[in-house]
């Protein structure tokens, strides 16, 4: 990965971040899942939390901030230099719906000219042309499209928009037909609702010509189960789909890497030997309480929300338990190193067993590194 700035110009270099971890054997084995070093790798920025559609799976998410509270774009490019100077690789905007936010090309273009890579989760539906192309010119070179559903329809209800899907595949298809390099990560939240449509995301995904498809588990809906399967729906999804899905991705034209890398994946999903599925059907993803000891998310990872908020990982956006602090009072690195954060990297949480942050899956269709130019002015 290189950087090359002249005049304003930088040269920007990417390769999809995706990773596997064994992670029913490491469970048990000594150690943690990554043995990251204790660094910032990732990081969210979260300037609005405001969105324009309103999935049920969001709500638990009950958090509103006040548009007094904003940082301000100084704020941001203090909260930059020092993040680089963390170790922080990537910004990852998300919301809410970022694309709602005043400021976000602004916000790009501050996070390329810092020498950090900039990504965007979005539902798609502020995603014209005119704003791809000055998303990009400032520099966003990942995109995380979300998307539940190969129907429009069930999309649509799912995320109670009408028009959503139509509206957000048809645009990432022009953007797409513009040829930039940029990474597309389509990305759904597996649910009792769509669990037998993946062959058909796959399908999806591969004519909007994604890099991912990412396979998400549910967050907080072990209270509600609104979304969690079933046993008989697991059980459903690992004899009558998984197989289907593997033979799918045998037939793939892709790397012989990454078919194994896939089938690898969908095997692990629902992995009964490992969790029993009662637990799954509880939204209990860990056996015990041995994922305390594993996770190294708290090491690697915050969110930073717009008001100044930070939280050591996703959970906590959902219980509001062990927020950190607030980065318009303490500055990030005395919050990074703050006893508080010690204490929750070591120590962890009750509701560590509900999360299924280490338990995300990918299918990867293309991982060749891609170089593009951007302007910083
Ligand atoms: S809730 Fe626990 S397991 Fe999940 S990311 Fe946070 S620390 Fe890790």
């Amino acid at each position: 990965m290189y950087i090359l700035i002249i005049r304003g110009i930088m040269r920007i270099n990417y390769k999809s971040q995706y990773y596997y971890t064994d992670y029913t054997k490491k469970y048990s084995e000594p150690g943690t899942f990554y043995n990251v070093k204790e660094k910032p790798t990732l990081v969210v920025f979260k300037p609005t939390l405001n969105c324009i559609a309103n999935c049920e799976h969001c709500k638990p998410r009950n958090k509103k901030f006040s548009t007094n509270n904003k940082l301000s774009l100084e704020d941001y490019e203090q909260l930059l230099k020092e993040l680089k100077g963390m170790g922080t690789e990537q910004i990852c905007i998300s919301g809410g719906e970022p694309l709602i936010y005043r400021d976000i090309i602004k916000l790009v273009r501050l996070i390329t000219k810092t020498g950090l890579k900039a990504s965007l989760n979005t539902n798609g539906w502020f995603l014209d042309i005119e704003k791809f192309k000055e998303l990009i010119d400032a520099g966003i070179i990942c995109i995380n499209l979300s998307i539940d559903s190969p129907f429009s329809e069930q999309h649509d209800r799912l995320r109670r928009l009408k028009g959503l899907f139509n509206k957000a595949t048809n645009q990432i298809k022009e953007c797409k037909n513009l040829n930039i390099p940029f990474k597309l990560n389509v990305r759904m939240v597996l649910s009792k609702h769509n669990y037998r449509n993946v062959s058909e995301m796959i399908q999806l995904s591969k004519e909007l010509n994604a890099d991912i498809l990412s396979i998400d588990m549910i967050e907080a809906d072990s209270k509600n189960k609104l979304f969690l399967l079933n046993e008989k729906e697991i059980i459903d999804f690992k004899e009558n789909y998984v197989p289907k899905l593997i033979e799918i991705v045998k037939s793939m034209d892709i790397k012989e890497n990454l078919k194994k890398y896939n089938i690898q994946q969908l095997k692990d999903m629902f992995n009964t030997e490992f969790n029993d599925i009662h637990n799954f059907e509880n939204g209990i993803y860990w056996p015990d309480e041995n994922i305390k000891k594993k996770c190294d998310i708290p090491s690697s990872f915050m969110i930073i929300e717009g008001d100044g908020m930070v939280l050591p990982c996703n959970a906590v956006e959902y219980n509001r338990d062990k927020i950190i602090g607030n980065i318009l009072r303490t500055n990030i690195q005395d919050l990074w190193n703050s006893q508080e954060w010690k204490e929750f990297r070591a120590k962890k949480m009750e509701f560590c067993r509900e999360c299924p942050m280490n338990m995300s899956y990918m299918i990867v269709f293309n991982d060749d590194e891609i170089s593009r130019e951007c302007n910083t002015i």
